[in-house]
């Protein structure tokens, strides 16, 4: 579903991804593990294209594109891979001026040009899903961490993206509140839902995912199934890392 391949990404004179390749398959959970400043988050940027890589391809459902230094991005490669794409930030980040219902249809009504009765019946769908639906009418302030991340999931999906992609879903959430987005997220999973997430939290990669990707200083260090990386890693240094999950 997502092939990174040979990815590079500088920020000025900081080399944040080292030719990077990375596979996230069709209906499973994959996850980036690895330090803080280790690179997951340009990754996972990079994959919908809120960080433009300077080398590497990137396989996306069908979006087919390939990265020169200095190249720009067609604006039609940017829409298709987007348009196949949700993402769920550490921080919510949900509209604040805007009710929960109106957080979940605001892309389907803006972007994708629904009729507002029709984007107000997918977002109460998606909120329901959530377990978010007695609060369509609150605003967001107004919710725990916890309740927006679910509202934030919500909106992720209203497009009906072909992968979520999740940067430290649960990092801001207190282990209760996290424990209630972990459960949406599981039950994504379950349904088949393909998903790239980012996450230092090992809990959450053990618990979730299928494949796990240990990156180090913007090096794939080892990728493995989720069993592998935690119970035999190969290198020494995935072994360290994942020693600190006990
Ligand atoms: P992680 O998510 O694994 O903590 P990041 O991808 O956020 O790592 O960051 C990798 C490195 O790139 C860090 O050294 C970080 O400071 C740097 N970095 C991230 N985003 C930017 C940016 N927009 N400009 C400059 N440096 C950045
Ligand atoms: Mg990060």
């Amino acid at each position: 579903m997502i092939r990174l391949s040979h990815i590079g990404k500088h920020f000025g004179t900081l080399h944040v991804l080292k030719d990077v390749s990375v596979d996230a398959p069709e209906g499973s959970v994959t996850a980036l593990i690895g330090p803080s400043g280790s690179g997951k988050s340009t990754l996972l940027r990079c994959v919908n294209l809120l960080e433009i890589p300077e080398s590497g391809d990137l396989e996306l459902g069908d979006a087919r594109l390939s990265f020169a230094p200095g190249a720009r991005v067609p604006f039609d490669d940017i829409q298709r891979v987007r348009r196949q794409t949700g993402m769920v930030f550490q921080n919510f980040q949900l509209f604040p001026h805007r009710n929960v219902l109106e957080n979940v249809m605001e892309g389907l009504v803006t972007v994708q040009r629904w009729p507002r009765e029709r984007a107000a019946e997918r977002a109460r769908e998606l909120l329901d899903k959530v377990g978010m639906l007695q609060k369509a009418d609150a605003w967001p302030a107004t919710l725990s961490g916890g309740q927006q991340q679910r509202v934030a999931i919500a909106r992720a999906l209203a497009p009906s993206p072909r992968v979520l992609l999740c940067d430290e879903p649960t990092s801001a959430l207190d282990p209760g509140l996290a424990a209630e987005v972990v459960d949406v997220l599981r039950r994504l999973a379950a349904e088949g839902m393909t998903m790239l997430m980012a996450t230092h939290d090992l809990r959450l990669a053990a618990s979730i995912a299928q494949r796990v990707v240990f990156l180090e200083n913007g090096v794939v260090v080892e990728a493995n199934s989720a069993a592998a990386i935690f119970t035999q890693p190969a290198d020494t240094r995935t072994r360290k890392f994942v020693a600190t999950l006990t």
